[in-house]
């Protein structure tokens, strides 16, 4: 019962220099965000311990009495939330939500329509080298060249003409609001399930600042860590017609035993989900994404050959469009990691350059949304971005802007009490 620093000094210094990592950087990748201290706790809980396959109330294994509890609240909470009829709280992490609702619903070789990864899908959604594209037949539509947006003729064409038995909407890049009542009225059409995809978006819908896909999809299906806030997860939620199916394609279909401390950390993230708090926090978090798009969507940075995919956002997140730019994706990030802000390149949907290089950046409020920024803040960061993207490169514009970003970081600490 040694504790952690004097049993494995190595594995605690680097949670320690981790730690220091995120307090003292500022953190701008889309999909990550900061758990609160309370789900932590729940997650490095004596849960971890326990086995409990099966389902509350029909478990394979005995002493599930208590884990009972926790998974009941954590369905509760989560189909509260968003209005669903039933949901499983076991998959693991979002990939795996896919894995199982894919295979509930479809057969190997059934064909999928989904987004191009390339114009902002996840690997997920028929990625040649993920399960999804390995299993079945993809077909993907794409984003309009002249507007960026999906486009949702080509979805109708294509679902008409290829008869896909699941239509995928759900984006991991993608800055706009998706029209779900259209996905499933082509759905309708074709005699397809649709499943919605909201790991990135899910925290937005949950606060009442983004359209629910819920009473439009059969199935929804997302992550508990990005804009939600709760533990690394995942979760799956449908109609009650579904949920015999869903249930059994994540156990035993797809795996073992559940997590229970990380779905008892899930159920703490929901009931903070529901709070006034969270909303706040939320509405925060789309401010700073329109602060950030109207700071790299000026004309200072136009004539640098920087500008924003669609000319802004509605969500969590920024798309960068660097195809005129003489920066890269891989430089501009490394630029600005080099100043202590996070950041991930990203391909923008017809993209010149090559996946490992890119033309674009993906950058995200919802992390510094949760350690405390207000408009001033992302104001500041809006400028220090466009400054570093537009301006000559010199070691001391870099110095100014690295002591810019150190003194956003210490007026704004982020888990006052860890160390
Ligand atoms: N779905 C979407 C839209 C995502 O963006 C991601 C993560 O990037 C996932 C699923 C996969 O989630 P995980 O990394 O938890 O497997």
């Amino acid at each position: 019962d040694e504790p952690l620093a004097t049993f494995d000094p190595d594995v605690h210094a680097a949670i320690t220099a981790e730690l220091a990592r995120q307090q003292g950087t500022l953190e701008l990748i889309a999909s990550e965000n900061f758990a609160p201290v309370s789900v932590m706790q729940a997650q490095g809980s004596v849960l971890t311990n326990k086995y409990a396959e099966g389902y509350p109330g029909r478990r394979y294994y005995g002493g599930c009495e208590h884990v009972d509890v926790v998974e009941r609240l954590a369905i509760e909470r989560v189909t509260a939330l968003f209005g669903a009829e039933a949901a499983n709280v076991q998959p693991h992490s979002g990939a795996q939500a896919n894995a199982a609702a894919m295979s509930a619903l479809l057969d190997p070789g059934d064909t999928i329509l989904g987004l191009d990864l390339a114009h902002g899908g996840h690997l997920t959604h028929g990625m040649r080298l993920n399960f999804s594209g390995k299993l079945y037949n993809v077909v993907v539509y794409h984003v309009d060249p002249d507007d960026f947006r999906v486009d949702m003729a080509e979805v109708e064409r294509l679902a008409v003409e290829h008869r896909p038995k699941l239509i995928v909407a759900g984006w991991s890049a993608y800055p706009r609001h998706l029209d779900f009542a259209e996905f499933r009225r082509i759905a309708d059409l074709v005699g397809a399930h649709l499943m919605v995809d909201m790991a990135h978006f899910a925290g937005l819908v949950a606060a009442g600042l983004h359209p629910n896909p819920v009473p439009h999809a059969h199935v929804v299906t997302t992550t508990t860590h990005k804009t939600l806030g709760g533990p690394r997860g995942g979760v799956i939620m449908s109609t009650a017609d579904l949920a015999k199916k869903l249930n059994s394609a994540v156990f035993p279909g797809q795996q073992g035993g559940p997590l229970e401390h990380v779905v008892a950390a899930k159920a703490v993230g929901f009931k903070l989900a529901g709070s006034p708090e969270f909303r706040e926090r939320q509405e925060r978090t789309l401010e700073g994404a329109r602060i950030l798009a109207a700071a790299l969507g000026s004309d200072r940075v136009r004539d640098a050959g920087v500008s924003v995919l669609t000319g802004g956002t509605d969500v969590h997140l920024v798309l960068v469009d660097l195809r005129d730019s003489e920066l890269d994706g891989k430089q501009a990030e490394d630029l600005l990691h080099s100043m202590g802000l996070t950041v991930n390149r990203n391909a923008v949907p017809f993209d010149p350059r090559p996946p490992m290089v890119t033309s674009g950046l993906r950058i995200g409020t919802p992390a510094l949304a949760t350690r405390g920024f207000a408009a001033e803040e992302f104001t500041e960061v809006g400028e220090i971005i466009a400054t570093a993207l537009s301006s000559t490169p010199s070691e001391e514009l870099s110095a100014q802007l690295r002591s810019r970003v150190a003194s956003l970081a210490a007026r704004v600490p982020l888990y006052p009490g860890l160390s």
